[in-house]
């Protein structure tokens, strides 16, 4: 009873605790977080016990242990030092706003449990819709409230986002047609019989997100139907190789539904030539998504929407609320240009949901929704078109700023330029560069395997010390031939990140790479490099 009804007292640990965020959010991450790293294997020890507890426990005793042993030892992702990853830092708003969210539990499966919550979802989905699309008043006027058809799905992030996209377009290309029932009742196997084909395809470039592969096996037509088409030197698809792959679909009697644009890619940041691509989707009268989880808000930018050019003339697009909308974790959505297009997901109960009723549970691949379209709405409204452009703005032009520093510094190399606020780049001082320019495949193999191991280490070692973290990945630069080498990669979205925070991070890699350059593992790596220096050396005397 008294945990339904009578709160903590102001003193509690709880109570304290509370208030501590309230007041100072950053402070409090600040301050609780343990920034040196600390074994997984130790922390798993906190959380062996598969016990549940028979007696209560303390609401301050469990609060306590909450401090010490998870809030103690999680990721400071709010840091402006911690620039490896998509999660960044969130507005303070968000905290108590969230507590009201919560408080209230409303459930979106239905407008019998959320009710202003369903109409604040559409319109947060006609928001989006019409930074994509754009719209006129009267088709929103007409759309947004519609109790057959929606602008889109509101769902926990990206990857749902993908699956949904990918569900309708693959029960639209094998829809009901005469005595068939079409794929979503009939299933794949009577579909591939009535469509006359010996398999189902979608194509998207090897930069794609693996949540697409996972789509690919959900919706039944297998993993390796997800086919990845080759890309440029700047990670962008390459329409010819597109055109030549759905050439081959077709002798293989392999029916593509989909064709996935890029704009942002997770691990470089790159746009795929969003253009060409609807015209090809257009041409072979195919469904065109866009992937835009994390690129999508570069649209609020006057300055930089038209590197998303095309993306207007997409079938579908995702965006994540969680990455650069600045909400907290779990929030992601899905826009589709024509309102009658989620109608081919469209499932329906007697006890809920029924045909007709706005319940926006028909057309969601979850059931149970929380109200995270709420946190949404607000950051919309709060951050506003020119504050989001603010934000967008100024994480390309650090980016921008930090790979032009990158690229004149003698001992690191830029691998990706950012097209956004992503790049990678390793460390590689001027002399290896120079050698591996002149070096036959074999030596060329050896020195980058040596890099490789070294970016990994310096990685591993940023991180364990807990002042600064990016994170890593392996690419394939036609420079090297084919080769692939492990690279940092940053990802600028923390307004707090300054020039000042960066150049710190590079320096701190310095210094570990200038101790990892003892231990015996990298003893050739060494040699190569003191008799590259030698050379420069005594070039200069010349
Ligand atoms: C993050 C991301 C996803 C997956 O989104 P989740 O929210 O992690 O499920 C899909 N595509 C791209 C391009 C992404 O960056």
């Amino acid at each position: 009873m008294r945990i339904f009804t009578v709160p903590e007292a102001p003193g509690s640990t709880l109570n304290r605790l509370d208030r501590d965020i309230s007041a100072n959010l950053a402070g409090f991450l600040q301050e609780h977080i343990v920034a040196e790293e600390t074994d997984l294997a130790i922390i798993e020890r906190d959380f062996h016990d598969t016990e549940i507890p028979e007696a209560p426990v303390f609401v301050s005793e469990q609060t306590r242990f909450l401090l010490d042993k998870v809030v103690a030892q999680s990721v400071h992702t709010a840091s402006p030092n911690f620039v490896g990853h998509m999660t960044s830092a969130l507005p303070y708003f968000m905290i108590p706003l969230s507590k009201i969210m919560i408080a209230l539990n409303q459930n979106l499966v239905k407008t019998e449990t959320s009710k202003a919550f369903t109409p604040l979802e559409r319109q947060v989905l006609g928001m989006l819709h019409r930074l994509i699309y754009g719209q006129s008043d009267d088709f929103y006027d007409h759309w947004l409230h519609h109790s057959e058809n929606r602008l889109g799905a509101f769902c926990s992030g990206g990857t749902v986002a993908n699956i949904t996209a990918l569900w309708a377009a693959r029960n639209r290309t094998f829809g009901p047609d005469g005595e068939f029932p079409g794929i979503g009742r009939s299933g794949v196997f009577g579909a591939m019989r009535h469509y006359d084909c010996d398999g189902a395809a979608v194509l998207v470039s090897e930069r794609g997100h693996y949540s697409l592969a996972k789509a690919a096996d959900v919706l039944g037509i297998g993993r390796d139907q997800m086919i990845a088409v080759e890309t440029d030197a700047y990670n962008r698809v390459r329409p010819d190789a597109l055109i030549a792959t759905l050439k081959r679909l077709k002798r293989q009697r392999i029916r593509p539904f989909a064709l996935v644009g890029i704009a942002g890619t997770t691990e470089t940041g790159n746009i795929d030539p969003l253009d060409s691509l609807a015209d090809i989707a257009a041409e072979q009268g195919i469904h065109f998504h866009v992937d835009a989880a994390w690129g999508g808000p570069t649209l609020f930018s006057d300055r930089y929407r038209p590197r998303l050019a095309g993306i207007e003339r997409a079938d579908s697009v995702t965006i994540d609320a969680h990455k650069q909308l600045y909400v907290p974790m779990g929030a992601g959505m899905v826009l589709f240009r024509e309102p009658s297009a989620l109608g081919s997901i469209e499932h329906h109960a007697q006890y809920i949901i029924r045909q007709g009723s706005k319940d926006l549970g028909s057309t969601t691949l979850e059931g149970s929704r929380p109200g995270m379209a709420m946190l949404v709405q607000s950051a919309l409204k709060i951050i506003g078109r020119q504050g989001y452009a603010m934000l967008i703005d100024n994480g390309i032009q650090l980016a921008r700023r930090f790979a032009d520093r990158i690229a004149v510094l003698d001992d690191f190399e830029l691998i990706t330029e950012p097209e956004l606020n992503i790049l990678t780049y390793r460390w590689a001082p001027t002399g290896l560069q120079a050698l591996l320019g002149e070096a036959d495949n074999a030596l060329r193999q050896r020195i980058n395997d040596a890099l490789n191991r070294m970016t990994q280490s310096i990685q591993k070692t940023q991180r364990e010390r807990g002042n600064a973290f990016v994170s890593r990945t392996r690419l394939t630069p036609a420079h090297y031939g084919g080769q692939a080498i492990t690279v940092f990669r940053v990802v600028l979205a923390n307004p707090l990140t300054t020039d000042q925070v960066l150049r710190e991070l590079i320096e701190e890699q310095r210094q570990i790479a200038g101790e990892t350059l003892e231990s015996a593992d990298f003893a050739e790596l060494k040699q190569l490099l003191d008799t590259e220096h030698g050379k420069a050396r005594s070039g200069e005397r010349r």
